[in-house]
């Protein structure tokens, strides 16, 4: 992807940059006269008084990028609406759905630390790097990244999938959860199938990962294999669970997530 991620714009500024302006986990867009929606602004002039937290994200191509928030109860800028990123996936092109991913991230973190945590003074962003300081206290916030892992168990020539409580449509996925404090990958890996299924895994290989930014996740991925136990639901998280051949698999995440990813190798690497 041609972006180039900087903390301040450059001195002599080329074309107008583009906004990707937030409200929650919602990007303002426009929408084009042939109904297309384009998730940035060429021009916040107009409103951008109203706008807090506003962080310059970098370069995409030739055109630079900020993102910034509308304070709830502010008025919805005219022509422009609200749309939640998830709705954006298969709507806006890749390179700039990422893009709002990241703003997204920076904005909510900015949004979130606005005074220090230790002793409640204001602070401030850092002009060398992307944190926040606070000058009373010099305790220094960067922003947040809250790992998760994510992975594909397999038992001979089946992939465990799940339908989770989470899931407000109805596919099946690979389990995923948060890792805790003080575990590695490997042993949130461990754990998360075991609670969520009751299965136990070996083999665990790293597969890769993706920023997830709802609002500030980043998801390893691996591959495991089944070592043994029968499929025991968590019922809270987790409807039905079962293991799957490739050539009859059911309805699985779209294109974008590194889930669906994950579930693609198993299928090139199990059909027949
Ligand atoms: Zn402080």
């Amino acid at each position: 992807m041609n972006f180039v991620p900087a903390l301040h714009p450059p001195p002599v500024a080329g074309r107008p940059p583009w906004w990707f302006v937030f409200q929650n986990n919602r990007l303002l867009v426009r929408r084009s006269a042939t109904d297309e929606i384009l998730p940035y602004l060429v021009s916040p002039v107009e409103f951008e008084s109203i706008l807090v937290e506003r962080q310059y994200l970098g370069t995409y191509g030739s055109t630079g990028c900020y993102t910034a928030w509308l304070p709830a109860g502010a008025p919805q800028p005219e022509g422009l609406e609200f749309v939640g990123l998830r709705q954006l996936f298969g709507v806006v092109e890749e390179d700039l759905l990422w893009i709002a991913g990241r703003a997204n991230q920076l904005v909510h973190w900015a949004v979130n630390h606005r005074f220090c945590g230790r002793c409640g003074q204001l602070a401030r962003d850092k002009e060398d790097e992307r944190a926040r300081i606070c000058d009373a206290c010099r305790l220094v916030y960067y922003p947040r990244i809250s790992p998760a892992v994510i992975v594909a168990v397999v038992r001979g020539d089946r992939l465990l999938l799940a339908r989770s409580t989470r899931f407000t449509s109805s596919f099946h996925s690979v389990l995923a959860g948060f890792v805790e404090t003080g575990e590695t990958l490997e042993e949130a890996v461990r754990r998360e199938v075991f609670e969520e299924v009751g299965i136990d895994v070996h083999n665990i290989r790293y597969f890769g990962s993706q920023p997830w930014p709802f609002p500030d996740s980043l998801m390893v991925a691996f591959t495991a294999e089944y070592a043994g136990g029968e499929i025991t639901l968590d019922d809270d998280e987790i409807v039905t669970a079962d293991w799957y051949h490739a050539a009859d698999l059911p309805r699985v995440p779209g294109k974008i997530s590194i889930a669906r990813r994950l579930i693609d190798w198993f299928a090139e690497t199990y059909s027949d």
